[in-house]
């Protein structure tokens, strides 16, 4: 299934993606479908898709994120690939969906890149869990723009304002759910900036892939229902370009994965 979130007019519904309609769920939000034996209710109200205003597809609890998990976008940016995976936390406040303004002022940053990521959702608490059993506690999978600024990042020497800015983390349109998914690992993920293509890798290339991640980060935290990882980007960052290249006033970034959909949001400097 591809579900999502979206409003019409004033009203917040949940859906299932069928062509180019939406079949509303009798839900209110998509964290009603994850956990135990939830069933959810077809209301059998189709709505159409092109009159829908696309929201985040969960209003995440945590955001655990994964720096340098692709080699080459290590090297690109003068590191060396991680021996253990690095692990951050993203602002839940600063998601927005597809569609919705990234925004920042120059006061803060003037450096702002694109980071296109595979989004992990889990849909089971899960704590010290092998890699053989990991992706039992995945929900379903969507699409992430770790917007980074990269003056405040070096600045900072942590990341937390770098990546946590209000509107710097995208996720959306949909959500893929597991069963649909069966191997995360070959995805292509293509970022584009006003129609250039800027990224272009595969989830194949991950230097750490989900179920290790899955592992690693449950032997540190809870992980909850609700709760997202973001996997890493490939290489192909603004900052690497040469000369580098930023996001500016209007620019239009989008990042497609494979069998999920695309992102896309447009940039505005307040
Ligand atoms: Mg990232």
């Amino acid at each position: 299934m591809k579900l999502l979130r979206y409003a019409i007019g004033d009203e917040r519904y949940v859906g299932v993606l069928v062509g180019d309609e939406i079949m509303r769920l009798g839900i209110s939000s998509m964290a009603e479908l994850m956990g135990a034996d939830t069933a959810f209710v077809e209301t059998g109200i189709l709505d159409n898709l092109a009159e829908a205003r696309i929201l985040p597809p969960l209003l995440p609890g945590k955001i655990l994120a994964i720096g340098r998990n692709y080699a080459e976008h290590a090297r690109e940016l003068g590191n060396e690939a991680p021996t253990e995976p690095l692990v951050f936390a993203v602002m839940p406040s600063a998601v927005i969906g597809d569609g919705d303004v990234i925004e920042w002022e120059t006061d803060l940053t003037t450096q702002v890149d694109w980071e296109g990521e595979l989004a992990v959702i889990i849909g089971k608490t899960a704590r010290k869990v092998s890699q053989d059993e990991a992706l039992d506690y995945v929900f379903g999978y969507t699409i992430a723009n770790d917007v980074s600024a990269r003056d405040l990042q070096q600045r900072d020497k942590q990341w937390t304002r770098a990546k946590g800015l209000d509107t710097f983390c995208p996720l959306g349109p949909f959500v893929v759910t597991a069963d649909e998914m069966p191997d995360p690992q070959r995805l292509g993920i293509v970022t584009k900036v006003d129609g250039v293509e800027k990224q272009n890798g595969s989830t194949a290339d991950m230097i750490f892939d989900v179920p290790f991640l899955i592992a690693h980060l449950s032997r540190a935290f809870t992980l909850s229902p609700g709760d997202i990882i973001l996997t890493g980007t490939p290489s192909g960052v603004g900052k690497a370009q040469k000369p580098p290249q930023f996001l500016g006033d209007g620019s239009v970034v989008s990042v497609e994965i494979e069998g999920i959909g695309k992102l896309t949001n447009r940039c505005r400097v307040v």
